[in-house]
């Protein structure tokens, strides 16, 4: 068996590492005599499993005492009603920076239940640059500003934190959590759903700090309420146990190799492989702005539709598999989340070379 090199926007690669101890761990968990799918979420086994997921993603990341860590199922998507539902009132006023479709379907969320202000955006150049944003463009009286911190199907990101002085700010890092070190004091509230680059899809990680618990609208339906699964630790109902599971499992990975810090460096040494090339192709060029780009998500084009799926089928032969970009945006996109191996994007610079070359 061969493994190809999944360039997948998500659900996407898994550190080999993980898939190999799940495989060990499948039938006989710890000792258990049950695969993790098998255990009763109230067992003493299966609380040490979510209580070991949430102590080192913490320790990894550095998350502060005063913040709550919740394992929520409904995706990233979910949170886009949950966070006006239980951020938004007290003034029932949100800003959002419009910066790619997730950040738009979040605003639209936004506006069934608040007055939600887009208060900068960059559609007008399809997305492929962040809007200057800073305090002084914030809507006096918002209960938060809403920021889409890596942008997956554009691929942008931002790479210094805009200035929003006191406010509370929270921030969609679906595809970029665990890439790179952030300050989590610097958030209200960070999520992510877990199949970018924490796990399998299912479980939706939520980072929040405990002053924002509490206030939620009468109208919000029980389990999308921060306050019940705070209070219950991801335990209301049943949680996505296994896929927890996964999530502790490249946590460990994560730390093992030293912590975020050299996973940062990692990816930086893969994205510039990758830039380096598309700034010297004379087929190939990038999309976004140099200064806005994102490590994880890497859209590019040819100067021809026919090249692109040329390219794209070609790709997919030598095993370098969902190379397509997004259906709205066309062209390719290599997404080298944090399981992406080195080798696995000089594997696809060599291709490309090689393509260009022959054509
Ligand atoms: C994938 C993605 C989402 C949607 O996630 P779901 O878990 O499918 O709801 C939202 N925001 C960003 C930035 C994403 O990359």
């Amino acid at each position: 068996m061969s493994r190809v090199y999944n360039f997948s926007a998500g659900p996407s690669m898994l550190p080999v590492e993980v898939l190999e101890r799940a495989q060990k761990e499948m039938l006989d968990c710890a000792g258990s005599g049950q695969s993790v799918m098998e255990m009763s979420h109230r067992s003493k086994e299966y609380q040490a499993i979510i209580d070991e997921a949430e102590a080192t993603l913490r320790e990894i990341m550095n998350i502060p005492d005063n913040y709550k860590v919740l394992f929520l199922q409904g995706g990233a998507s979910t949170q886009f009603a949950m966070i006006p539902l239980n951020l938004g009132n007290k003034n029932k006023v949100a800003d959002y920076v419009i910066t790619g479709q997730w950040a738009k379907k979040a605003y639209q969320e936004g506006q069934r239940y608040l007055e939600a202000h887009a208060i900068a955006s960059s559609a007008d150049k399809t997305f492929s640059y962040l809007p200057e944003v800073d305090k002084s463009m914030l809507t006096p009286g918002a209960d938060f500003v809403h920021i889409t911190y890596n942008n997956t199907i554009y691929g942008t990101h931002f790479n210094t934190m805009p200035d929003f002085g006191d406010a509370v700010v929270v921030a969609d890092m679906s595809s970029s959590i665990l890439s790179e070190e952030v300050d989590v004091s610097k958030f209200g509230m960070i999520y992510a759903g877990a199949q970018k680059n924490m796990g399998p899809a299912g479980v939706t990680v939520v980072i929040i700090r405990e002053d924002l618990l509490g206030n939620a609208m009468d109208i919000t339906p029980t389990m999308l309420k921060y306050d019940t699964h705070s209070e219950n630790g991801s335990m209301y109902n049943t949680p996505p146990t296994y896929a927890i599971y996964i999530v502790k499992m490249v946590c460990e990975w994560i730390k093992n190799m030293g912590g975020i810090k050299v996973m940062h460096e990692k990816n930086v040494k893969k994205a510039e492989l990758l830039y380096n090339f598309l700034d010297n192709s004379k087929m190939f060029k990038g999309t976004v702005v140099p200064e806005d780009r994102s490590l994880m998500n890497v859209p590019f084009v040819t100067d021809s539709e026919e090249l692109n799926a040329k390219f794209i089928a070609e790709a997919k032969a030598k095993g370098f598999v969902n190379l397509k970009g997004h259906r709205s945006v066309g062209g390719m996109r290599a997404s080298i989340y944090n399981a992406m191996p080195i080798e696995g994007v000089e594997a696809l610079v060599a291709f490309m070379k090689e393509f260009e070359a022959n054509n």
